[in-house]
């Protein structure tokens, strides 16, 4: 894949960057490393000071940073700014609490006297480099909830990001520049995803955290577990959006359209199956569909616009793949189906609701990353949770009910890393993130997330 600007709304490219080469990459390796060998030992109070100065620096640039990200994948503009402003609060919040979140631990004084120690303590000391591979379809957000909480715990960071949002990424590297950070402790490496093996089995490079397919994730891991290095991977989701009798239908189908099309329908925790009551199957499927399709679709640099295209046109054609094999073996489109009409130009496909999928259509097992809901009709609670669950993704999931005892067998039985009851799924900085099964493995944000790239550290003394 070249490392290009190519501009989805209208499938020109804009610009060209050549990939690093051998020797290039061995010099940022050995400056990573020194950078780590200084940064660790630095203070908490000086990391912070430049990460609000980071925070501060990217809300300046909100407008700018937003149409960049707009320009190289598509979404629209309205949401590339709420992604700078999210990514500047997260910042704040590691910033504000990274310290408290690491502090040493003190076991009891009883459990100590049977260690055997007169003192012990456990504390959080930094890996080391850690290697990011990163996705384009939340160019700022993906990389800053590794970054923060990793700079914030004494690490450093390598970027290689999606070969699609090359000015996006040279951008990360430069405002942690700007903000004080020094030489070395985040860099963004131009390389195509080649050139990750040899990188992430170099000595001087302690982990890796991927976001993004289920193949690069299986890949990275399988290199990683090679070398006996730590990872974290937050995989693909195909996410349940479960509405039960008691839900109230009118805002669960208004936050249904939102939770799908969002990001132009390519996140990872957008909900993507809508399973749905007998009972009110068809006051859902209405409003759902009518929602859909009040969208409006076109160009992303409109703050009109619902949806923009799609990132790439291989993300296009696979998600027609996708619907054109449902509606074949018998799935009906309530709306969409298609690419709309009247876009010509650009990657755009239009919010497509189906209903009457079966297990042997490929979207009820793989990944839609677009505009495109499935929609399920159970019968009770146990066939519910057997809808959701079958899936190999467990990423999160949502729930409509005000019903407590279905709330409890909700949290006991589905597999995901998350549950979200009356509302769509969004990360938090606070808040744990990460799947099960096939959505990966580690957690990213709140003290989880900081965790993950620490060496846990007894100490103990006779
Ligand atoms: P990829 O998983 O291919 O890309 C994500 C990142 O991984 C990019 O930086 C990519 O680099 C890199 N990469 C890809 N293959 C390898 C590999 N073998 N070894 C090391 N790094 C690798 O996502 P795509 O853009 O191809 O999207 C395909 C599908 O992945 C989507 O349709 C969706 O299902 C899923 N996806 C999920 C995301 C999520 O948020 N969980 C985000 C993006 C995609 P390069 O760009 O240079 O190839």
């Amino acid at each position: 894949m070249p490392i290009a600007t190519v501009n989805p709304a209208t499938g020109e490219t804009l610009k060209t960057f050549d990939a690093l080469g051998a020797e290039e990459i061995e010099r940022r390796l050995a400056l990573a490393r020194t950078a780590f060998e200084q940064h660790r030992t630095t203070e908490f109070g000086l990391r912070a000071e430049l990460m609000n100065r980071a925070a501060d620096l990217l809300e300046q640039d909100q407008q700018d940073i937003a149409r960049t990200m707009t320009t190289e994948m598509g979404k629209p503009i309205v949401a590339a700014r709420a992604e700078a402003a999210k990514c500047a609060k997260a910042m704040r919040w590691y910033a504000g609490h990274a310290e408290e979140l690491l502090a040493d631990e003190h076991p009891s004084a009883a459990d100590i006297k049977d260690a055997g120690a007169s003192r012990a303590s456990v504390h959080y000391r930094p890996l080391g480099v850690v290697l990011a591979v990163m996705p384009w379809n939340f160019p700022l957000w993906q990389v800053v909830r590794f970054a923060a909480p990793a700079l914030m715990a004494g690490n450093v960071g390598l970027l290689k990001h999606a070969s699609n949002v090359p000015q996006t990424a040279l951008y990360l590297e430069d405002l942690f520049r700007r903000a004080g950070f020094p030489e070395g402790c985040f860099q963004t490496l131009l390389v195509g995803s080649g050139a990750v093996e040899s990188i992430l089995r170099d000595p001087r490079v302690a982990a890796a955290t991927l976001t993004g397919s289920e193949p690069a994730g299986r890949s990275v891991a399988a290199v990683a577990g090679d070398e006996v290095k730590k990872t974290v991977l937050e995989l693909g989701g195909s996410d349940p959006f479960v509405v039960m009798p008691s839900a109230d239908i009118g805002r669960a189908a208004r936050t249904a359209v939102t939770a799908r099309v969002q990001n132009n329908g390519q996140s990872c925790i957008a909900a993507k199956r809508f399973i749905v009551h007998t009972d009110v199957y068809d006051a859902f499927c209405e409003r759902f569909a009518e929602g859909m399709r009040q969208l409006s679709v076109g160009d992303p640099m409109q703050e009109s616009t619902d949806v923009g295209p799609l990132a790439s046109e291989q993300g296009r054609t696979d998600l027609e793949e996708l619907v054109d094999d449902a509606v074949r073996l018998g799935a009906t489109a309530r709306c969409g189906g298609q690419r709309p009409e009247k876009l010509d130009r650009g990657w755009y496909y239009e919010p497509t609701v189906l209903t009457g999928i079966t297990t042997g259509m490929r979207i009820h097992h793989e990944e839609a990353f677009g505009p495109v809901a499935t929609v399920y009709l159970v019968g009770d609670l146990d066939e519910a949770v057997s809808v959701a669950n079958d899936s190999p993704f467990g990423l999160s999931s949502n729930v409509w009910t005000r019903d407590d005892g279905e709330v409890r067998r909700f949290v006991r039985d589905l597999e995901a890393g998350g549950v979200f009851f009356n509302g769509m799924t969004a990360s938090h900085p606070a808040l744990p993130f990460g799947g099960v099964k096939r959505s990966g493995y580690g957690r990213e944000l709140s003290g989880h997330g900081i965790r993950e790239f620490c060496n846990v550290t007894t100490v103990w003394h006779g």
